[in-house]
Formats: C-alpha cells, structure tokens, sequence
C-alpha cells in the first residue's frame, strides 16, 4: 500500500504549529521499562537481563541517531527491541487480561509534524509499534483497534503471530495472583503498583533537531471489558512536538484524566517551564493528588532529560553526546541524570 498523503492544507498546518528549524544537535534517546518495579519480587539474574536489555535498546537506537536517521528510526527500533524480550510488559512478555488473554496497546508521534499512530487492543501483532507507525505513515487514521488494526495489518502485508508468542509463565503466575486477590476483596484499591510492571518507551532527539515518542504496553493485569489504557491515547501517555517528547507509565486511568504527556509538553513550550520542574508537577503533584501513581521520561529540543517517578523504581535508561548507555533501576540509583544536560555544551537548567 502507497503511503496515505495528507491533504496540503492539513500538513501546511501541522507544519506551522510543530515545525521549527533547529541548529545541528547531539542527538539523544531515553527509554523505559515501565514504572511498577518491585524490590522484593526481583532476582540477580533478572536485574542482569533487565540492565543489558536496556543497555543493547539504548546502543541500537542511538546507532540509529548516529547515522543520522530520525528520531522516530530511534525510537521504533529501541522500542521493538524491548517488545521482544519477554521481561517487560510489551509485546512477548506481555500481562493477562481477566480473560487470560494479551491485548496490546502502542503509540508513536513525530513532533516535527504532529503526527501520530496507534493501536490498541491487538492480540496478534508481535510489534505493535511498527503497527502503530504503520498506522501513522500508512492510513489516513491515527487509532486503530482490536480486529479492524489487524485487518490493516494484514492489509500491509505485516505478518501476524499467534496469540500463544506473548504468553509467558511469569505473567500467567501474576494474574493468578490478581485473580484471587479480587476473590478475596475489592479490586482496584491498592494493589495497582504490581498490575503496570514493564510497560516501555522512548522519546529521542534526532540531529536534525527533531523529537519522537513512542509507547508500547500490554496494559494492566487483570484488564477486562477492552480496557485500553493511556498509552496508545496520544497526549494521555504519549505525545511529542517540535519542542518536547514524553513517554508515560504508569497506573493508565489517571494519565489519561490529567492528560499527562501533553500537559508536560504545554508546561515546556507554551509556558516555558524546565522540562524537570514541567515534568515533575504532572507526574509527582497532579497524578498523586487525583490517588494514581507512575512515571514518565521527557525530553525538550535542546536535550534536557527528565525521569521523574514515584514508585520504587523505574527501569530507565538515556544515551547522549558521549554515546555512553546510563542504566538505572531503583529511586535510590543515580540515574546521570543529575549531571544534565546531555548535550555536551551546554548550560545546565534550573
Ligand atoms: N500505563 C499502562 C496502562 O495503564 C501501564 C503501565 O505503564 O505500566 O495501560
């Protein structure tokens, strides 16, 4: 299928809103691997594997940026790497709704054009972020879901898998779990923190100036009726423009009623907040204050990192002008980030 083109009048505009010439930059990518990290539930061995997961995403992704491929080529082979390797809740590996089935959510946007794709709900795409930049690039829609995404899919002669690819038996053990916790009492009170582990994501600054983000999730353990969560919901849990990329996880439902992504970047390029303080109110002052939890990575266009959270930990990684993988895990880890920016030059914000 021929890529979808817009009609001139909508591109003229989103040019005008989003675009802006930028200066040659040292580009930069950050990625998670969710915010639901536990301390007690993790092994030696499963930390060595997280770590060298974030660590090889980060290498190949900034390859990418390094050959002057786009932040969006960045940010789509970061996040397809983390979709296939079945510790994180994305792609294989994915958690179980109440049915005991997976259904994914993605999303990706450039913020050089304000275009975006998703899809939410599959159970037989093994990378639902080529699906949703498919989406993006492909069809004149931005969401799609259940059937209908993998129709298209199918439709652009994308593979599918079987929905047994996902299945993992650490996941199948967690809703188990889940499910007798809900027998013995309310749900959706405070065991959340365990049911939103390892959803991924990245944002990158590519050097031509331009930012991405992208999200890929299994959603919550123990999801039913559909339940689509924040992150395939462009603004909610994933959003970028010209000046800011965010890429969110966390406990969904709250994400999307604060409209988290797109509130840290109107705080960065309408108001002019630092990316850090921008970040830190939605994610540390507005999500709490409403009683949800999580994290996000963010970036503005002159590299300046932020990865504010509020749980135990958050599997998070970045890579800039040194080319050097930072990885960290706990609240407690230093993370680099405190060293911003990553540009190499630059002057530190406040
Ligand atoms: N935000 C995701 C959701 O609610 C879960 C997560 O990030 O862990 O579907």
């Amino acid at each position: 299928m021929k890529p979808y083109r817009r009609p001139l009048a909508a591109a003229a505009l989103a040019v005008g809103i989003a675009g802006m010439s930028h200066a040659a930059v040292a580009p930069v990518l950050v990625i998670h691997g969710g915010a639901g990290v536990i301390r007690h539930d993790m092994t030696p061995a499963k930390e060595k594997a997280i770590r060298a997961a974030m660590t090889r995403a980060l290498e190949q992704g900034h390859a990418r940026l390094k050959a002057g491929k786009s932040a969006l080529d960045a940010v789509t082979a970061a996040i397809t790497m983390l979709e296939d390797d079945p510790n994180f809740n994305a792609g294989k590996g994915s958690v179980f709704t109440h049915e005991g089935r997976n259904e994914l959510d993605a999303a990706i946007m450039d913020g050089n054009t304000l275009r975006a794709g998703s899809v939410a709900g599959v159970q037989r795409v093994r990378n639902p972020i080529l699906l949703a930049r498919a989406v993006m690039q492909q069809s004149p829609y931005v969401l799609l879901s259940g059937e209908g995404a993998e129709a298209f899919a199918r439709s652009i002669g994308m593979a599918l898998v079987d929905p047994s690819w996902f299945r993992t038996e650490e996941r199948w053990q967690q809703l188990q779990k889940a499910l007798k916790e809900d027998a013995a009492k309310q749900p959706y009170t405070d065991e959340e923190t365990d049911r939103h582990l390892g959803t991924v994501g990245a944002v990158a600054l590519d050097a031509q100036g331009h930012l991405a983000a992208g999200t890929s999730t299994g959603g919550m353990t123990d999801k039913r009726w559909g339940r689509i969560g924040d992150s395939p919901i462009i603004g909610a849990g994933t959003y970028a423009n010209s000046g800011c990329a965010v890429s969110a996880t966390g406990w969904g439902e709250f994400y999307m009623r604060t409209v988290a992504a797109h509130a840290i970047c109107m705080k960065v390029t309408q108001m002019r907040v630092p990316i850090k303080r921008a970040a830190a109110e939605v994610i540390n002052q507005d999500i709490p204050s409403l009683g949800g939890n999580g994290g996000a990575i963010a970036l503005d266009a002159q590299g300046h990192i932020s990865i504010p959270f509020n749980t135990e930990g958050m599997y998070r990684g970045w890579i800039g002008a040194d080319g050097v993988p930072h990885v960290a895990i706990y609240g407690d880890e230093d993370d680099g980030t405190a060293e911003l920016p990553a540009q190499a030059g630059s002057s530190t914000q406040p």
